[in-house]
C-alpha cells in the first residue's frame, strides 16, 4: 500500500513556521502582513473559499480585509477598488475570488492588481518571472505540490514527471516547477494521443483535470508518486479527486488523498506570497 502524503500535516507545519516568522516580523515593524480578498457576487462555493483563506490568514496573525460587492458591481468600480488596495500600506497581498461574474473582464481585473501584491501570481509578469526564474510570488497549488513533495524527500531531478493538464493556474505552472527541479516533464491535455502511455511512464504523475476518479490504479506504474489535484463532488455528495484512490494506492508508492492531500497546501502557498510581499515592502 502507498504512504500517504498527509497534507494537512505538511500544511500544518509549514504554518507553524509561517506564524513564527510573522511575530518576528510584527516585533521588528510594529505591524502584521495584510491579505485583501475581493469577493464579487454570491457564488456559495466561492464563499466557502474566502472563508477558510481569511481564517488562515488570522491562525498565522495576518491582518485580513474582505470586501465583498454585490453581483452587479461593474468593472470600473472593481478596477477602482484594486487601485485603492494598491496604493494601502496596510495591504500587502490582493486576491480577487475567481470566477468572476460574466460582465467583467478577469484578465483586465487581473492585470490591474500590482505585481508586488499579487499573491495568486497570476499577473502576467509573475507568470513571465516563474518562466524565465528569479520569481518571489508562487504559483499557490503548484508551489504547495512541490512543498509536498519535498516535504516527503521525494527526488524530482532526473524524474519522468507527467503532469495531466495544461491550466494557467496549476498544469502549466506546475510543469515549470518541476523543469526547475530537473525533472523530465511531459505536459498532457484533451488532444494528447496515447494518454495511458504517458501515465504510465510516470515516476511523479501529477493529475489536474476535473474528472472524477479518472486515473485508475491499472494506469499508474508501480511505484509511481501520484499527486492528485482534482477536487470534484459526485452526484452522491462524496469529495473525489482525479484519482480512483482506492485502486491507484495500490500501485503507488505515495499518494495524496483528496481530500486533505494538496488542497490545504494552496492556501499555505498564499500565506507564504503574503508574508514574503511584506517583507519585500517592508523598510
Ligand atoms: P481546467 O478545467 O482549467 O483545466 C483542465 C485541464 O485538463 C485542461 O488542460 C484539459 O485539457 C485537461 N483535460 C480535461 N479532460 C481531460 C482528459 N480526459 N484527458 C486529458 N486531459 C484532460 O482545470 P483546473 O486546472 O483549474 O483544475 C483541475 C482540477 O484541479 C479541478 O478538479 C479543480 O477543482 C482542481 N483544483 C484544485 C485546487 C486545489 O487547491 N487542490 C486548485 C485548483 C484547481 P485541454 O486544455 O485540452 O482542454
Amino acid at each position: 500500500m502507498a504512504e500517504i502524503i498527509d497534507g494537512k500535516l505538511v500544511s500544518t507545519s509549514l504554518r507553524n513556521g509561517i506564524r513564527k516568522e510573522t511575530d518576528r516580523f510584527r516585533d521588528e515593524h510594529g505591524y502584521v502582513p495584510g491579505l485583501a480578498v475581493i469577493i464579487v457576487g454570491d457564488d456559495p462555493a466561492s464563499k466557502v473559499y474566502v472563508r477558510n483563506k481569511k481564517r488562515a490568514c488570522l491562525e498565522v496573525g495576518f491582518n485580513s480585509y474582505e470586501i465583498v460587492l454585490p453581483e452587479e458591481t461593474s468593472e470600473e468600480a472593481i478596477l477602482e477598488k484594486i487601485e485603492e488596495l494598491n496604493r494601502d500600506d496596510a495591504v500587502h497581498g490582493i486576491l480577487v475570488q475567481l470566477p468572476l461574474p460574466k460582465h467583467i473582464d478577469q484578465d483586465k481585473v487581473i492585470n490591474a492588481i500590482s505585481q508586488h501584491k499579487d499573491v495568486d501570481a497570476f499577473h502576467p509578469a509573475n507568470v513571465g518571472k516563474i518562466l524565465t526564474g528569479g520569481y518571489t510570488l508562487l504559483p499557490c497549488t503548484p508551489a504547495g505540490v512541490i512543498s509536498l513533495l519535498d516535504y516527503y524527500n521525494v527526488e524530482i531531478a532526473g524524474k519522468k514527471c507527467v503532469v495531466l493538464g495544461r491550466s494557467n493556474i496549476v498544469g502549466k505552472p506546475m510543469a515549470l516547477l518541476l523543469l526547475e527541479r530537473n525533472g523530465t516533464v511531459t505536459v498532457c491535455h484533451s488532444k494528447t494521443a496515447n494518454l495511458s502511455d504517458e501515465i504510465k511512464s510516470a515516476d511523479i504523475l501529477v493529475v489536474a483535470i476535473g474528472r472524477p476518479e479518472f486515473v485508475k490504479g491499472s494506469m499508474i506504474k508501480e511505484g509511481a508518486v501520484v499527486i492528485d489535484v482534482g477536487i470534484n463532488r459526485t452526484e452522491d455528495g462524496r469529495l473525489v479527486g482525479d484519482v480512483e484512490f482506492k485502486s491507484a494506492s495500490t500501485v503507488a508508492s505515495m499518494i495524496t488523498p483528496v481530500p486533505g492531500g494538496v488542497g490545504p497546501m494552496t492556501i499555505t502557498t498564499l500565506l507564504r506570497n503574503t508574508l514574503t510581499a511584506a517583507k519585500k515592502t517592508a523598510k
